[in-house]
C-alpha cells in the first residue's frame, strides 16, 4: 500500500537543462508517508504561508542578487521583482497539483482514463527555480548534480518543518518565534516528517585493542551513504585497464569496513593512558526508512544494513534508482526508475524520462543491469509506522489545527505573495 496510491505523474522538462532536478522530485516525492504527511497539513501550510516565506526569503539570496554578485553591477530587475516563496511552499503546490491532476484524469473512463495516465504530465518550474536558489552553488540553466540537489531539497525541507512546527508550539505563548532556517537545521534534536524518513546517523566508534576500551569518536546525520567501488577493487582495475566493477553488497561492506589503526594511526587510550592500537569502526546509529546511497555501482533489489547498524533492522527493498547518463555530471541527462505496486500488490517498473515525455514500463532486470547514479531503499514496516510529529497548534486552536489534505485549497493559493 505503501508504493502506491500517488499519481504516476511526470514533471515535465522546462528546457533549462532541468531533469536532474525532476529526476530528484520524482524519487523523493514518490516516498507516500512523506507526501501524505505535507498534504495533510497543507491548511496548516497555508495559514502560515506568509511566515514560512519570510523565514525563507530571510535565508536564501534571490537569483537576481545572486546574478548581480556574480557579475558585480546593478541589474536594472530590482531583487523585489523575484517571486516571494519558499521551497515548503512549492512542493506542497506542486504535490496538491499532482493529486488535482489525478483526481481529474480519475474521472476519465475506460481506454481513455488508462492511456492518458502515462502521460500525466506536471510542470515543475517553479519548484525547479526555488530549489536552484536553495543551493548557493546552483545556477538556472545549467546541469547540476542530483545528488547534491537531493540533499539540498531534504535539508531545506527538513529546517522549513522545524520552523513552521515551533510557529506551532510557540503560538499562543510568549516565546520568542523568530528561529531563523539556519537555526533550525543546526539543532539536531529536532524532528520532522522529513527526518524521520530519510534521515539517518553514522557513529564512529574507536575500539582500543590492548583494553577494549570504546569510545565514540563522531556521530554525524546523513541523507545519504556514499558506497563507492572499494579502492582496492579501483587499483586492481587500473592495472589491468579494464572497467571497475564490484557488487552492490561488497560496496556496502566496504563502506562499513573496520579500519586498523597502528603505526602511525595509533590512537591514545584514556583507559591505557598511551598510544595503542585500535580498530576505528562506523556503524548506523539510525537507519533511516528510506535509505539512499550515492553510488556508481550495480545496486540489488533487497539490502540488508543490520550488520552495520546498531541493533537488528529490517531489510530495506529498491524502489527508486535514478540513472545519470552522460561523462560529466554538468553533462548528460537523468533519468528515475521507480517501482510502481499496483492495487493487487503486483510490482512493476517504470522509466520516468523528462525528455521523452514518457512513462514506460521496464524489467527489474533491466533497471538493475544500470549503474545506479542514487538508488532508494525502504523498510516498508518501518515506514508505515513513522511518526513524525504533528504540525499542530496548541491548545487555543483545538485539535482542528491540523485538517486532512486540503490539497484544492492550496492550489487555489499558490499565486505567490505580492
Ligand atoms: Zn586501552
Amino acid at each position: 500500500m505503501l508504493l502506491q496510491e500517488f499519481p504516476k505523474f511526470l514533471l515535465e522538462n522546462v528546457g533549462k537543462n532541468d531533469c536532474y532536478a525532476n529526476a530528484t522530485f520524482q524519487s523523493v516525492f514518490r516516498v507516500i508517508p512523506l507526501v501524505k504527511y505535507l498534504l495533510k497539513h497543507g491548511d496548516y501550510l497555508t495559514t502560515h504561508k506568509t511566515e514560512l516565506v519570510k523565514r525563507y526569503e530571510d535565508h536564501h539570496d534571490t537569483l537576481t542578487r545572486r546574478l548581480e554578485a556574480e557579475i558585480s553591477r546593478t541589474l536594472e530587475r530590482s531583487p523585489r521583482d523575484d517571486p516571494q516563496t519558499a521551497l515548503l511552499w512549492e512542493t506542497l503546490v506542486l504535490l496538491s497539483e499532482a493529486e488535482q491532476q489525478k483526481a481529474k484524469r480519475g474521472k476519465g473512463k475506460g481506454k481513455k482514463k488508462a492511456k492518458e495516465e502515462h502521460t500525466l504530465a506536471v510542470r515543475a518550474e517553479s519548484m525547479y527555480t526555488t530549489l536552484v536558489r536553495s543551493s548557493v552553488d546552483s545556477v538556472i540553466g545549467r546541469m547540476e548534480d542530483a545528488h547534491a540537489a537531493r540533499e539540498c531539497l531534504l535539508e531545506n525541507l527538513h529546517c522549513e518543518l522545524v520552523a513552521a512546527s515551533e510557529l506551532a508550539r510557540t503560538r499562543h505563548t510568549d516565546a520568542p518565534r523568530d528561529l531563523t532556517l539556519q537555526q533550525a537545521g543546526t539543532d539536531m534534536s529536532k524532528r520532522t516528517a522529513v527526518s524521520d524518513i530519510s534521515r539517518g546517523e553514522l557513529k564512529s566508534t574507536v575500539t582500543c585493542d590492548e583494553c577494549g576500551h570504546v569510545s565514540i569518536t563522531d556521530r554525524e546525520a546523513t541523507w545519504s551513504l556514499s558506497v563507492q567501488i572499494p579502492a582496492a577493487v579501483v587499483d586492481l582495475t587500473e592495472e589491468t585497464g579494464q572497467q571497475p566493477s564490484a557488487d552492490g553488497r561488497e560496496c556496502v561492506q566496504s563502506f562499513f569496513k573496520p579500519e586498523e589503526l597502528k603505526g602511525r594511526e595509533q590512537y591514545f587510550c584514556e583507559r591505557c593512558g598511551h598510544k595503542c592500537n585500535a580498530t576505528k569502526r562506523l556503524s548506523m546509529a539510525t537507519v533511516p526508512p528510506a535509505l539512499c546511497n550515492e553510488t556508481h555501482v550495480l545496486l540489488p533489489e533487497e539490502l540488508d544494513v543490520s550488520p552495520y547498524a546498531q541493533k537488528q533492522t529490517e531489510g530495506h527493498i529498491l524502489t527508486s534508482v535514478i540513472e545519470h547518463r552522460g561523462s560529466s555530471l554538468h553533462s548528460g541527462h537523468y533519468v528515475e526508475y521507480h517501482r510502481h505496486i499496483a492495487p493487487n500488490g503486483q510490482s512493476k517498473w517504470l522509466v520516468f524520462d523528462d525528455q521523452v515525455n514518457i512513462i514506460e514500463e521496464v524489467s527489474l532486470d533491466f533497471v538493475l543491469q544500470h549503474q545506479a547514479y542514487m538508488a532508494t531503499y525502504v523498510q516498508p514496516n518501518a515506514l508505515a509506522a513513522v511518526s513524525p510529529p504533528e504540525l499542530a497548534e496548541a491548545p487555543a486552536d483545538g485539535p482542528d489545527a491540523a485538517q486532512p489534505a486540503a490539497s484544492k485549497k492550496v492550489a487555489n493559493r499558490c499565486q505567490h505573495i505580492p
